[in-house]
């Protein structure tokens, strides 16, 4: 595997030629090296989106029509769908991801593509009433060039989401992955040209986010940036795109609640409960990392949550098992010590699950963990542990449920569990956050489904038609006619 990033319809060394190493994260041990771009490789990729738009929106992509763009985007989900195996076991084995997991990112990233090229030519303005002897209208026009950011956690997903919707806007797009998974990302520009889009449409640049990714951030040929990780690094990239007044969305994460009423349906309820946890072993912005169930049924559903956790496992990718392993080994040792710690406070583990025998020693892998009794104002109930670890904890009715939920910096979505109609519909409404699911639980996916946070988990939505309105702007035009 060459080191090479991904500019303007080729794959191009890094002006500097240095590289990263491409750590396995089951066994630790390296396998390959991905270009470490520099602010001049970030420069050429702008210059080549540039170029793809035109000055005018007259170049070999700007030009292109609303239809023309769907049926190019059309091509490319059915070629993911052609390539989808090849990428399922890239991303497996660049993340450590199990490999029903990754497969099903692979399908996700074709359902973007479809849905967006389906979108393209139904995004319009509106005629608008206004003074006697006017029409106004308004126009919607892509932003020009815009910028990805992508986290490690879900790479095909989450590039998949933003720049189908970029590209079905218009735009011509530079995407910076994340250094621990950036293979599969490399791969879809490369099937992007294949499928006919041209040159410099989608761009990909290699490298650490404080090098890359901050260039990308500060460069003046960037007209919208779009950012998903840590909110921590969100808050950077807000200040950078500030700076030159960039519209940026941002998606940062969350300590979302599932709430269990009483009179929920236990038996749906619990696998869910679970899986919201477990999936991506925990590493997912909108993870179910909190479970409130009333004070009634609490001792009840610990017990069944606690036999289901003893029985989930970590293995490898190929195995695929519940988990695969953490994505590196500072993930690993931040889990490891945020539970070490809430154990040493005085938190009380109700169940633990197993790693598999065949896993190797030197991989990333962690148990499954269930906290129970978590008090509210714990770390462990208001910080984000990005791993497979539950906390439990009861409430006494509606409004400390709402209370509780609504108490952490967070609020990207939230679960409800209930058979009352009308509190579900009370909850959905109390609840500060920007998804809510009823009966059910959404973590990834809903690709059609607009997404993103309140508070500290952002702001500005990915997914859905939504999606593409952010990456547009909307000119209104009066002509005064008489
Ligand atoms: P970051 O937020 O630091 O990384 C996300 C992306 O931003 C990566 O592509 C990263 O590149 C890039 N990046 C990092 N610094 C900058 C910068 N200054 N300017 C522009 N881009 C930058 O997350 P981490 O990977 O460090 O993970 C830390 C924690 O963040 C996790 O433990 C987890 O809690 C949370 N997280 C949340 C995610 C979510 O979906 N909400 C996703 C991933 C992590 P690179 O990786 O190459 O440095």
């Amino acid at each position: 595997m060459n080191a090479t990033h991904y500019i303007d319809g080729r794959r191009a060394p890094s002006e500097g030629h240095a590289t990263i190493d491409v750590i396995d994260p089951s066994d630790g041990q390296k396998f390959g090296e991905i270009a470490r771009g520099t602010a001049a490789d970030v420069d050429a990729a702008v210059r080549a989106a540039r170029r793809a738009i035109g000055d005018n929106f007259d170049g070999p992509w700007g030009a292109k029509t609303a239809l023309e763009r769907g049926r190019l985007l059309a091509k490319l989900g059915a070629a993911v769908m052609e390539h989808h195996e090849e990428l399922a076991q890239l991303e497996a084995r660049d993340t450590g991801k199990a490999l029903r997991v990754a497969r099903n990112d692979a399908t996700a990233l074709a359902r973007y593509m479809e849905y967006y090229a389906g979108a393209c030519d139904k995004l319009h303005g509106d005629t608008l009433p206004y003074e006697r002897g006017y029409t106004v209208l308004t126009v919607r026009n892509p932003h020009g060039v815009t910028g990805h950011i992508v986290p490690w956690n879900y790479p095909m997903q989450i590039a998949g989401r933003s720049v189908g919707a970029a590209l079905a806007a218009g735009n011509a797009c530079v995407v910076k992955p994340a250094e621990d998974a950036s293979l599969s990302l490399l791969r879809l520009a490369e099937i992007a040209t294949e499928v006919g889009f041209p040159a410099g449409a989608l761009n990909v640049v290699t490298g650490y986010g404080k090098e890359a990714g901050a260039a990308l951030c500060a460069h003046p040929g960037i007209d919208h940036i779009s950012f998903t990780g840590s909110t921590m690094t969100g808050r950077s990239v807000g200040l950078a795109a500030a700076e030159r007044h960039c519209p940026v969305t941002l998606e940062l994460g969350g300590k979302s609640p599932q709430i269990v009423f009483a009179d929920a349906d236990l038996d749906a309820a619990e696998p869910v409960l679970v899986n919201a946890i477990i999936q991506n072993a925990g590493q997912t912005c909108s993870a179910g990392s909190r479970v409130l169930v009333e004070q009634s049924i609490y001792e009840e559903v610990v017990q069944r949550l606690a036999k289901r956790f003893a029985a989930v496992k970590a293995g490898t990718p190929a195995e695929d098992l519940d988990m695969g392993p953490l994505i590196n080994e500072k993930q690993f040792r931040q889990v490891r010590d945020m539970v070490a710690t809430a154990e040493a406070s005085g938190l009380k583990v109700a169940a633990r699950g197993t790693v598999s025998p065949n896993a190797s020693a030197t991989g990333y892998y962690q148990e499954a963990v269930l906290f129970r009794d978590v008090p509210h104002d714990s770390d462990l109930a208001q910080r984000e542990v990005f791993g497979p670890v539950l906390a439990v904890m009861p409430f006494k009715d509606e409004a400390e449920a709402v209370r509780l939920a609504n108490g952490t910096d967070f609020g990207l979505v939230a679960g409800v569990w209930t058979r009352d109609g009308a509190r579900q519909l009370r909850m959905a409404h109390k609840l500060h956050c920007g998804q809510v699911f009823v009966n059910n639980y959404g973590a990834a996916g809903g690709v059609e489904l607009p997404f993103g946070g309140v508070k500290s988990s952002g702001f500005g939505r990915e997914k859905g038609f939504e999606a593409l309105l952010g990456f547009t702007t909307l000119k209104t035009i009066a002509i005064k006619h008489g």
